[in-house]
């Protein structure tokens, strides 16, 4: 089935369109992340972003409700950061997901300490662009990164971020890193450039064979 589920998705400004096919396998692609992240039934997390983000975390969403995590959402944005930081606490978070700079800026802004909004919460989970400053303030955050219209999920700090090969093929040329869909998708789309980064094969701690993504974050 190629019927396109929705269009408001987005990445790099093109659409992001996803085939019930393409969630299935984007969900399960997810369950496999979260495995590795150590998420499960009864836990409390948060998941960050925007709603053209759709196509890259709804999956999540509903790989977390598979498995009995309590699910909780706040806005990628500078404006919505106070929500993180409240949900965060109130919560009890046992992981808090993509967290961006544009929040690591409201936070900063309103004055939130954020070793004390994320110090607690056993996995942080953080865009290339919120990595350092949350190294900074001592808390020790895992890669999330959206690398075209892949997820990018490091399972422990240092180690890469996987990337599900079911689903993409990942490949490394001239100091890029790029990805394309292993079988047809609603997507139309050969091989895009999603970042200057290195890739490391081979069995992981975790357990996942995936390819990793080195070097996303300076
Ligand atoms: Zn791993």
């Amino acid at each position: 089935m190629t019927a396109a589920l929705w269009g408001i998705g987005t990445f790099d400004g093109v659409d992001f369109p996803v085939s019930p096919a393409d969630f299935e396998a984007d969900t399960a692609a997810a369950r496999r992340a979260l495995d590795s992240l150590g998420i499960s039934s009864g836990d409390r997390v948060l998941v960050i972003g925007v709603v053209s983000e759709c196509a890259h975390l709804v999956p999540f969403h509903e790989a977390l409700r598979q498995r009995g995590a309590i699910l909780s959402g706040a806005d990628a944005t500078v404006f919505d950061a106070p929500r993180t930081a409240k949900l965060t606490r109130q919560l009890g978070a046992r992981a808090v997901l993509a967290v961006n700079g544009a929040v690591v800026d409201g936070l900063a802004a309103e004055g939130f300490d954020l070793a004390e909004v994320f110090g607690s919460v056993p996995v942080v989970a953080a865009r290339p662009d919120a990595v350092g400053r949350l190294r900074d303030a001592g808390v020790a955050p895992v890669v999330w990164a959206h690398l075209g219209p892949a997820v990018a999920v490091e399972c422990a700090p240092g180690r890469g971020a996987h990337v599900d090969e079911v689903v993409w093929e990942v490949t490394e040329r001239e100091g890029g890193v790029f990805v394309a869909p292993r079988s047809a998708r609603a997507l139309a789309t050969g091989p895009c450039a999603v970042a200057a980064a290195s890739l490391e094969r081979g069995p992981c701690a975790c357990g996942r064979g995936d390819v990793r993504v080195m070097g996303l974050v300076a």
